[in-house]
Parts: C-alpha cells; structure tokens; sequence
C-alpha cells in the first residue's frame, strides 16, 4: 500500500497546478510474436527490465528539463507494450512512485495496464493495485481455440475466464477485455460465442477491433498468398452489428466506434484524451508524445515519436552524460519530430471525433479553428445528414446509427 499513499499524499500538491496531463509509457517486451502484430514489441526470454527502467527516467527528465514539456499534474497513465504484465511489481512501484514525486497525480487518477491472461497471478496483481495501478486492459482477443492458434496468441481460451476471476479476486473493479473479430475463417457462428463468452464475465469496458491485415505480418503474408480466407465485406458489416447488439444487451454501450462501457465513468479517460486530441507526453521505444503550440503560427502542434527499437533507445539514453549533451534538444538518433498544420489538425480532430457516438463539439471545433473551416464542413454535412448518415443535434455533429457502418466513406467525404 506505500505506493497507493503516496499517490493520494501527492494530490494536494496536484490540485495547485494547471490542467491535468495524460502519461503514456510503452514496454515493448513479448515473449512471442503474434501473427497480426503491428506494434513496436520484440519477442524476449527474459525483460530488461533495470535498464528499460533507467532509460524511461531518464527520457521523462531530458522531457521535461531540455524540452522544458509542462507536465501538469497526471489525470490517466496508461502502460501499453508489448506486456507490460510481464514487468514485475517492483518496476511499476518505483515507476509510479517516480511520477508521484515528480509530477503528482489529480484526484482518483486512471492508471491503466495492459495484460496477458496468461501472466495473471493474484500476488502479481495484489501487488500491481498497491503499486497504484486501478484499471485491467486484458488481451481475451477471442474464446475461440482455433481463433487464438491463428493470431498465435500464447494464451488459451481456459486461461481468460481464470484470468478474469483473479483479478476480481483481487478486486479489479475496472477490467476492460479486448476482442479481434473478422479474423480469417472466423464465421458468425464463431463471434456470437465469442460474445456469450465474453459478456459472462461481466468486464466493465470492451475494446473490440476487426482484424487488421498489416503490411509485413504473417498473418497478412497467409492471406495474401490464398492460403487462409480473408473475411468478406458483408459479413464484417454483419459482425458489427452483432457485436454492438450483443453488447448493448449485456450493459455496455458504444461510446467509440470500436469502445464499450458500462457506463459514463468506466469510458477509458486516457483514450479519451487522444481521440479529444488533448496534450500527452509519451515515453519508451516506440511511444509518441503531441502537445498543442498556440505560440507558434506556422504549425499547431508539435508531435515526436521515439524509434521502435527498445536496445537503441536504451543505448542512447544510457550514454553518460546525455541529459547535459542534449541540452541543444537533439534527438536525431532515437526520437522523430513532426509539426502538425492547422489544417491537418483539424482533420484529426474530425477524423477522431467522429469517431464518437457522441460526435464533435461545432462550438469548440469553430473556437479552435475558426468558422470558416467549421462552415465548410457543415455545408458538406448537409447531403449526409438528408440521407440520415450524419445529424446535427445541440450543435454537435454526429454519425447515426445506420451511418455508423459506413464511419471510414463519411469521414472521407468530409475531408
Ligand atoms: S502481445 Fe501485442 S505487442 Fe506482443 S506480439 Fe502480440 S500483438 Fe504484438
């Protein structure tokens, strides 16, 4: 629990500063490769875990001391990877330490970690929740055995249901399970036990994606040479809607084209702020951190992303002396700048915002980006709202629900 007191002693200090900030941190570490994966991750026997450590704090202090990055107060945290279950207790109880007494965190905090079923122990996850961490993204990805030997999942469908009674054993109260569907072969058949199977655990928020084929994954490069079936359009649009169906009947609703929650507070407040374009930082190999630049009138926000290559990135941060030597902000070697027009920026907020059932704020999109712009969209909404694809309601601009199949051709119509 030391690590819990803390963060609670730091709010004091929290509630004296700006606007709370949103904390990503990612721990590219796997045991074994998926055969869908995109995402920066190596596949290790073993998590190096002291150095990766020593180069997450050492990033976090070039960030906020050479970047001079405000970081305000944390509001989410969120350890993504890779599996970040496969880190120890001790690594998240001096990491979360670490930020509490650099940066404290706002009253009830999210601090979100991403876990395999395999990997869950209850003295594990007793010690993940007094280290602070109050939230289980846990990667089911399907019931199906067939479905998991496929993506090449090293979980079994046996081990999610186990996984999900430890954690409330250890009394996670908020668990969001992540679901793949449209995987080659899967049928309808397959997805409604899926669902069944996913709603008897009663998780609080789902994340369900349709497959992905990625360039250069294997799963891609089977498809591709016609040995596995891809799934076709029509079924996908039919497993949409099943699944929001099947969800909505068990108590979560939509809230994001691909997110379901129980309810208003249990939506994930970190993914929130990505797709409401909001400032964060983001640390590790592979992460990405924006913040909005009104000091600037060339461009409107300024983005990096850090190279994908964990024994680079631990390399480079590891040299003595880097904080000094990078005083003049060269990251050329491990981190990417990019500046962000107000034009593109205001496609992503479209792009995004969209996204949400809730739809886009035309107030605060005019406010940000002026009227001319919000003017032009709203005159190109005009045909999708009289052919019941878009709505514009309380002064929000939003998808409906039979538009919502089709989310990707309006977005691009409106561009
Ligand atoms: S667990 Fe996630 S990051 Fe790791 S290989 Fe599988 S999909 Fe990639």
């Amino acid at each position: 629990m030391k690590y819990h007191k803390l963060i609670t002693k730091r709010v004091g200090l929290a509630l004296e500063k700006s606007s709370p900030a949103h904390l990503y941190v990612h721990l590219p570490f796997c045991l074994s490769r998926c055969s869908y994966c995109a995402f920066p991750s190596v596949a290790v026997n073993e998590v190096p875990e002291k150095e990766y450590l020593a180069a997450l704090l050492r990033e976090f202090r070039f960030r906020r001391n050479c970047r001079r990055e405000t970081i305000a107060p944390l509001e989410t945290l969120y350890f993504g990877g890779g599996t970040p279950s496969l880190f120890s207790v001790d690594f998240f109880a001096e990491i979360i330490d670490f930020f509490a007494d650099k940066i404290g965190f706002v009253v009830d905090p999210e601090l979100t970690l991403e876990a395999n079923p395999a990997d869950i122990e209850i003295a594990k996850i007793t010690g993940y929740l007094a280290a602070g961490i109050n939230r289980i993204s846990l990667g089911a990805q399907t019931f199906s055995p067939v479905g998991l030997r496929l993506l090449g999942r090293r979980h079994s469908a046996a081990q999610i249901g186990r996984a999900v009674a430890v954690l409330r054993q250890a009394k996670v109260e908020n668990l969001s399970l992540d679901l793949i569907y449209a995987w080659p072969g899967q049928i309808i058949a397959d997805l409604l036990f899926d669902l069944q199977s996913l709603t008897a655990l009663s998780p609080e928020h789902v994340s369900a994606y349709t497959l992905s084929l990625e360039p250069g994954c294997q799963l891609t490069k089977a498809v591709a040479a016609g040995n596995l079936p891809p799934v076709d359009e029509d079924s996908q649009l039919e497993m949409m809607a099943l699944l929001e169906d099947n969800l909505d009947k068990a108590g979560l609703y939509r809230y994001e084209v691909s997110n379901f929650a129980r309810s208003l507070s249990l939506q994930s407040r970190h993914n929130l702020a990505y797709w409401q374009l909001k400032d964060f930082i983001g640390l590790g190999a592979g992460a990405c951190g924006g913040r909005h630049c009104p000091e600037t009138a060339a461009h409107r926000v300024e983005r990096y992303r850090n190279t994908g290559d964990p024994y680079l990135y631990m390399q480079e941060l590891q040299q003595p002396g880097f904080i000094s030597v990078n005083e003049d902000c060269n990251t050329e070697s491990w981190s990417e700048q990019e500046f962000v027009s107000d034009e593109s920026s205001f496609s992503e907020a479209l792009m995004l915002g969209l996204r949400l059932r809730k739809g886009l704020d035309l107030a605060c999109l005019e406010n940000e980006y002026g009227y001319k712009k919000v003017d032009r969209l709203i005159s190109k909404a005009r045909l999708l709202c009289a052919e019941g694809l878009l709505v514009i309601d309380k002064n929000r601009l939003r998808i409906t629900d039979s538009g919502l199949c089709l989310t990707d051709t309006i977005i691009n119509h409106l561009l």
